[in-house]
């Protein structure tokens, strides 16, 4: 079967933002999205585009420290924000009780994922994100595991208007 892999390229936030809204209204409760990419590199605009995918209201975001691993918003289902920056070791995902997040009801979406890469569940969507230039970045969608062949098909369409990167 072919790997499950999508490579586009967006020029400037908005298109970033507008790529997660499409990734956001696909999402179902259950999924999680493994973010990797440096700083900069547009992944909290993209969390942002698929919160609003998710119908997470903007208050909601407007409210959530940056300085905390976890921000859970509530939308057409509840989204778990973790961003990872300030980690040094998995085991600091252990105090937060992870299991119950990456295996829960809600989307889970990890910024700096590649901290934790090893308690990443077996089936998830990894995109990386990188820096091209000052406006446009590299972003790249990959399956892990069995995602099911429908639902990737669903996102390759909604993603069809993207530039490939
Ligand atoms: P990260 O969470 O990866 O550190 P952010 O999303 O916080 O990155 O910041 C990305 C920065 O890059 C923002 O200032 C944003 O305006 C800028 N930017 C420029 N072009 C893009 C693009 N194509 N996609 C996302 N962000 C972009
Ligand atoms: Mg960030």
């Amino acid at each position: 079967m072919q790997p499950l892999r999508l490579t586009l390229a967006t020029h400037g936030p908005e298109e970033t933002l507008e790529l997660g809204r499409q990734l956001g209204r696909l999402l179902v409760a259950g999924d999680l999205v493994a973010l990797v990419g440096d700083l900069g590199a547009g992944k909290t605009c993209l969390v942002q585009g698929i919160a609003q995918g998710l119908d997470v209201p903007e208050s909601s975001y407007v409210r959530s420290p940056s300085f905390v691993i976890l921000n859970v918003h509530a939308g057409r289902c509840e989204l778990n924000h973790l961003d990872l920056y300030r980690i040094h070791s998995p085991a600091e995902l252990e105090d937060l009780g992870y299991r119950e997040i990456f295996y829960g009801e809600g989307v889970t979406v990890i910024e700096w994922a590649d901290k934790i890469e090893g308690l990443l569940p077996e089936e998830h969507l990894r995109i990386s994100l990188d820096f091209r230039n000052e406006t446009e970045r590299v972003i790249a969608l990959e399956g892990i595991g069995d995602l099911p062949r429908e639902r990737w098909e669903a996102l390759r369409s909604a993603l069809a208007g993207f530039t490939e990167g």
